[in-house]
This record gives structure tokens, C-alpha cells and sequence, in this order.
């Protein structure tokens, strides 16, 4: 599974899973994703932006946006290597020169974020036992630990040699069921 670095909130998600079609490249989300797989910020949405307007061979793409073919070619094999696009070839009986018609997966996309939704939502439920059922201990400098670990360290941060002292983290337990909902 892919791994898109950084936080993603469940507003940027449930927004990536609403929008279809070119609508869709707009999102930050999904425009990570794609920057992950390309390694190209500065051309793939283009690229994908012209397959999705029916301009579908990396030649007609190539003249579109202006870009040398093998950068377009390189783009388009990265996507499909993740399934993010596939091609249909079909051969010049003519010149006998192989054509590639290059499609954009979308429902890949779709695939890969509602997994991240699925592993974003069970990790925040995660998150929120944790919360509910600890009562939490901390030091000034914002060392944290759970009751059973301070009093074993006589609520002396180990760290810091700070007192450890009670934290109330009902605000942030409001603020993951905030998140959540
Ligand atoms: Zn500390």
C-alpha cells in the first residue's frame, strides 16, 4: 500500500472521495498521491489533466503541454506501474509502429484513499481508547505518560526530573470525537 507522508485530516479525505472526473486533480490529497507515485510536481497533473480531455497518446499529450515525450512517457509508465493508468496498444499496419492509448484510472485513486480513510478512521478510534480509558501524567516540558508508568517513576519525569502532574485531556478527547464525526 502506498504511503502518503505527512497528516492527512478525514476532511481532506471524505473531500478527495466527493469530487470526480478532472474535479478530482484539484485536491490536495490527491494531488499528493500523485506527486508520491511521479515524483513530478510539475508536470504529471497536466499529463493526467489531458488524458482525462481525451488528448490519450504520450504524443498528443507531448504536444499539448510541451513537454519532451520521453518526460511524458517516463510519467505515464510510473503511473501505471501504481495502477493509476493503463494503455491499449495497437499497431500501424502500415509503418508497423506500436501506438499506446493511455487511460487515467480514477477509480484507483478511489481505491487508495478510502483504504486511507478505513486506516486514518481505525487509527483515530485507536487513538480515542487510548484517551478515554488512560488517565494521563505530565511533566512542564510536555513529557507524557500514562498513570501506571508515573507512578512507577514516583511522578518524576525520567526525563526532565520535572514533577509529573495530572493532565485532564477531556478537551483533546472532544477534539478526536470532533475529528471523527
Ligand atoms: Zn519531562
Amino acid at each position: 500500500m502506498l504511503n502518503v507522508n505527512g497528516p492527512i485530516t478525514q476532511e481532506q479525505i471524505k473531500s478527495s472521495l466527493s469530487k470526480e472526473g478532472a474535479e478530482m486533480l484539484n485536491e490536495h490529497l490527491v494531488q499528493r498521491l500523485i506527486y508520491e507515485i511521479t515524483e513530478d510536481n510539475e508536470n504529471s497533473i497536466s499529463i493526467i489533466k489531458c488524458l482525462l480531455e481525451g488528448k490519450i497518446t504520450d504524443e498528443e499529450i507531448s504536444e499539448e503541454i510541451e513537454l519532451r515525450l520521453n518526460i511524458v512517457r517516463k510519467i505515464l509508465y510510473r503511473l501505471y506501474d501504481a495502477g493509476l493508468a493503463s494503455y491499449k496498444r495497437s499497431k500501424d499496419p502500415e509503418t508497423q509502429w506500436y501506438t499506446y492509448r493511455w487511460k487515467f484510472e480514477k477509480d484507483k485513486v478511489i481505491d487508495i484513499i478510502t483504504k486511507k480513510f478505513e486506516e486514518n478512521s481505525r487509527e483515530m478510534e485507536e487513538s480515542l481508547a487510548y484517551e478515554e480509558d488512560n488517565m494521563f501524567f505530565s511533566c512542564i516540558n510536555g513529557c507524557r505518560y500514562k498513570f501506571e508508568e508515573a507512578s512507577e517513576y514516583n511522578f518524576v519525569c525520567p526525563e526532565c526530573e520535572k514533577t509529573l502532574e495530572y493532565q485532564d485531556n477531556s478537551s483533546l478527547i472532544t477534539e478526536l470525537k470532533e475529528q471523527m464525526s
